[in-house]
């Protein structure tokens, strides 16, 4: 159920003692962020402010996500889930989202293998509109133009296949790196995405 003010009585308030739990979940590349609980005042705030709101069970008080840090979540979408005991908050976030200066509450690496893939896209997509004149080899590749983008794609395939054929494992892991890095390079190039693929992947299923 997607959350709003109007809908917002219908969650299982009373069940749970008048706080549900909240996970906050990147709307971008779907990576888990934080969890935290909200009362029907901080539902209330976050539908209002666009920005995710908990209430904070240590200070007894709404906690703004970000009002000291400044990494603040811009609230996407609020969603309930089968039983409306639980929410799910889609967001975007303004810096890193742990206390610990961590992105995310979870490491990386236990993150849906999507969502790993989503961040490198994001980090390819930031290197290209930042431009050339950073130091970056992705900036510059992209500035290089879509032959060698391309050209690239073709190289780290005919690696990752001699690697395959020659079973040497260390090398197919590190080649299929390079390949899954410049097919995003090359999908950002053409204004294209990981994302994109996977739902062409998910229509095939069907
Ligand atoms: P912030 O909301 O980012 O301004 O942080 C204010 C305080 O909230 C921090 O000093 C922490 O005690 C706590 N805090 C911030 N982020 C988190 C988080 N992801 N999980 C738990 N506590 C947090
Ligand atoms: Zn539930
Ligand atoms: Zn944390
Ligand atoms: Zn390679």
């Amino acid at each position: 159920m997607h959350i709003t003010a109007q809908n917002l009585d219908n969650l299982a308030w009373d069940k749970m003692d008048g706080l549900l739990p909240c996970i906050v979940q990147d709307a971008f590349s779907g990576r888990m962020l934080m969890q935290g609980y909200v009362n029907r005042e901080a539902v209330a705030a976050t539908l209002n402010d666009k920005q995710v709101t908990f209430f904070s069970r240590s200070k007894q008080r709404l906690w703004r996500k970000g009002e000291e840090s400044g990494h603040t979540l811009d609230l996407v979408e609020l969603i309930a889930d089968c039983d409306q005991d639980s929410i799910l908050a889609l967001a975007h976030p303004n810096g890193p989202t742990c206390h610990t200066g961590s992105e995310c509450c979870w490491r990386p690496t236990q993150q849906p293998v999507i969502s790993q893939l989503s961040e490198l896209q994001r980090t390819v997509d930031a290197r290209k509109a930042e431009g050339d004149d950073s130091q970056s080899y992705t900036a510059k590749l992209l500035a290089d133009g879509i032959r060698r983008c391309a050209q690239k794609v073709g190289e780290e395939g005919v690696e990752v296949a001699l690697a395959a054929v020659a079973q040497n494992d260390d090398a197919l892991l590190n080649e299929s790196a390079d390949l899954l890095y410049h097919l995003m390079v090359v999908l950002s190039a053409r204004d294209l995405s990981i994302a994109d693929v996977c739902q062409v992947l998910e229509q095939r299923k069907k």
